[in-house]
């Protein structure tokens, strides 16, 4: 089969690789679609820990083609939706219920092989049965929009709150769309593209800022007060500074977005004191897998509009080296 081998930083091969077969617990997957995340962009560029020789690609769905050994419940016909984070059970923080805090983590695209090739093999307890009406390009939105309702359950939005979000990528809009959901009563989204910010607003934020030409909290008095909750989804030092910049009195500050290791923000602690400021972070998918099938299925959170480029998988290393330019999610399909 045809697949994405990565063999370290710059080097991402198509390659003709054998293809896999289902052991014990395991199923083979013929995928659909896989999404490009900006993980594989921090793999491709030697900012991520992996074990190459690897088939990259963690955001997948596909079709159960074969079954392994020991394996009920799925058969081959099934639609699938795949959560790449496999804990270990074993460490401490597994045995206190925080799989997600797993130091033995392994991922399938990441560690080991996953879903940029015409084929994976996955463990069963990873395959998520797809609701009848969402397709399987979509079925490849589930594991970021899993990872957005972690952070969503953490930052605690409340019915009437204004709810910022920096960043118009995927997660920037699935995240103003959960925030609605939440019961926010005036969502904000802030994005240097004109596409992004213009998708925000199709698809509910009621304001959006381009952070170049207006300052949210002056001009406009778009964030007067400050937020109540913001979520940072670039994942840059200067983004997550501005969040806490944009929270208001009694505020809650998400960092989702993944920012290099070697950045750095200065935080004043007397402006964590006087506004009483929630800082946190969110880390993957624990347990949410399942729900961002359930709402995916309901219709209410919308990713088909998302997904705004297909692409083959030829064409995979020369868009990880490019950038997202004004895409907001490029899925490969094999
Ligand atoms: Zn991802
Ligand atoms: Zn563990």
């Amino acid at each position: 089969m045809k697949a994405a081998l990565f063999r370290g930083t710059g080097q991402l091969e198509i390659a003709e690789v054998p293809d896999p077969r289902p052991g014990p617990g395991q199923a083979l997957v013929r995928v659909a679609a896989c999404g490009i995340c900006g993980t594989d962009r921090h793999i491709f560029h030697g900012e991520f820990q992996t074990h190459p020789p690897v088939i990259i690609g963690h955001e997948y769905a596909g079709v159960i083609t074969e079954i392994g050994p020991e394996v009920a419940g799925l058969r081959p016909g099934d639609r699938v939706a795949i959560d790449p984070n496999m804990p270990c059970g074993q460490c401490a923080p597994c045995r206190r219920g925080q799989v997600h805090m797993c130091e033995h983590l392994t991922a399938l695209g990441v560690d080991i092989d996953g879903g940029f090739a015409e084929y994976s093999v996955a463990p069963i307890t990873q395959c998520f049965p797809l609701p009848e009406n969402l397709s399987l390009v979509e079925g490849a939105m589930a594991e970021p929009v899993a990872c957005c309702i972690h952070g969503m359950d953490l930052a605690g939005v409340r019915s009437g709150d204004t709810v910022a979000i920096i960043g118009g990528g995927a997660i920037g809009q699935i995240m103003a769309q959960l925030a609605r959901l939440q019961g926010a009563g005036r969502v904000i989204v802030s994005d240097l593209s004109a596409a992004r910010r213009e998708m925000a607003l199709e698809l509910g934020a009621d304001a959006v800022i381009d952070p170049i030409a207006q300052d949210p909290l002056s001009a406009g008095q778009l964030l007067e007060g400050g937020a109540n909750v913001v979520i940072e989804a670039v994942g840059s030092a200067a983004t997550d500074a501005q969040a806490i910049a944009w929270a208001g009195r009694g505020g809650t500050v998400l960092w989702f977005g993944v920012t290099p290791p070697d950045q750095t923000v200065t935080v004043s602690p007397n402006l964590v004191f006087e506004k009483e400021l929630t800082l946190r972070g969110a880390r993957i998918n624990p347990f949410t897998h399942g729900r961002a099938l359930a709402l995916l299925g309901s219709g209410r959170l919308e990713v088909g509009p998302l997904i705004t480029r297909r692409a083959n998988i030829e064409e995979l290393p020369g868009l990880l080296a490019a950038g997202p330019g004004d895409d907001i999610k490029t899925v490969i399909v094999p």
